[in-house]
């Protein structure tokens, strides 16, 4: 298992915002804290950084390693969409905001929390403990229509309907309580021979965007920023499948206050992607606000 995740287009990020000591920084999915590491360093004694994750067990990794390279920052256990909650009325503006959507390496390699196919453990797929519903919940309550449907709009799974028939047969011989069972039936409800992509990927990526109302945090979140930066603050956002990716581009376009640093997204290089796997479906945007 890795111990570390390895923080994506930290570089780039890094320039794009164009973090400066005395910034306000708000990362809002701070994970172990690879680029807050790096925006601490920036930021110096007189900036500030509000480190936001969902995941309290990231969070205890986050702080210890943040806290070797100084004591201007504070995190919080929260859904990002939640944050303003927890801060008060004039500490809710930010120079820089970052997000990195997506669950980082250490949580898809640790088997038990039930994110990954290649590893055999319960469906959970829960960021955060406080989470009630689990994937397991979602494949052995929805109806065949709901499931073809969950598959089909979240994982873009053009299978969706012979799989959720599979389920539904399946889980009336035996509940669905495990990620190989899943992606087991996954495999044999792909035709023959179809080996473009693992066959369990998007029924996957679909579970984990349910469990965890992945975009509509994001839709809740991207239709604030304007309030949340300060003029001339910058919002860079790091997705990782075209679901989110649009989600993104559409809020910075419509938003009359926000201009778009990026008119392309920025893709991590190469050399980048043959370091690091997750590094693979990256994809940068970032907007100003004016
Ligand atoms: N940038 C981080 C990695 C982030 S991985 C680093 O370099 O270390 C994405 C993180 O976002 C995960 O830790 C996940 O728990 C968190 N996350 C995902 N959705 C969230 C949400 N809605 N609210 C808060 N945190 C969220």
């Amino acid at each position: 298992m890795r111990m570390l995740h390895t923080p994506v287009l930290v570089r780039e990020v890094i320039d794009l915002l164009g973090v400066r000591e005395g910034d306000i920084v708000l990362d809002a999915t701070v994970g172990e804290g690879g680029h807050s590491e790096e925006i601490l360093r920036r930021i110096g004694e007189s900036g500030f950084l509000i480190g936001v994750d969902l995941d309290e067990s990231v969070l205890e990794k986050a702080q210890k390693r943040l806290e070797r390279i100084s004591s201007r920052f504070f995190l919080i256990n929260c859904n990002y969409r939640e944050v303003e909650d927890f801060l008060s009325a004039d500490k809710r503006r930010f120079n820089r905001i970052l997000l990195d959507l997506g669950v980082s390496s250490v949580q898809l390699d640790t088997a038990e929390r039930g994110f990954s196919f290649l590893l055999d453990a319960e469906l959970d797929m829960r960021m955060g403990r406080r989470l009630q519903i689990t994937a397991k919940d979602i494949i052995n309550s929805l109806s065949e229509e709901e499931l073809s449907e969950l598959f089909f709009t979240y994982g873009q799974e053009r299978y969706a309907r012979r799989i959720a028939n599979m389920i539904v047969s399946e889980r009336k011989k035996n509940p669905i309580l495990t990620t190989s069972q899943l992606a087991d039936i996954c495999r044999r409800a792909y035709p023959k021979g179809y080996h473009r992509i693992n066959s369990a990927t998007r029924v996957f990526q679909a579970l984990r965007i349910a469990v965890n109302d992945e975009l509509r945090s994001l839709s809740d979140f991207v239709s604030r920023v304007p309030e949340l930066l300060l003029s001339g603050g910058r919002i860079a956002i790091i997705s990782y499948h075209s679901l989110e990716d649009r989600i993104v581009k559409w809020a910075f376009r419509q938003a009359e206050d926000l201009l778009e640093v990026t008119k392309k997204p920025v893709y991590p290089s190469l050399e980048e992607i043959e370091r690091n796997r997750r590094a693979r479906s990256a994809k940068l945007r970032v907007a100003e606000r004016i």
